[in-house]
């Protein structure tokens, strides 16, 4: 069972609630390192980064 960690967009605080306890603002969930090999999107966000300069 895996738990979710959210971040909130607002304070940028770390919570396991939709809504911020701190400051009541929504929260997203983290995502993973950008270059995990465990990402299956790291290597198309690896060659987008490329074609876009
Ligand atoms: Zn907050």
């Amino acid at each position: 069972m895996r738990s979710k960690i959210l971040r909130c967009t607002a304070c940028s605080r770390y919570t396991l609630k939709d809504i911020c306890s701190i400051c009541g603002g929504h929260t997203t969930i983290t995502k993973p390192a950008r270059f995990s090999p465990d990402d299956p999107y790291g290597k198309y966000r690896r060659v987008l980064g490329q074609e876009a300069k």
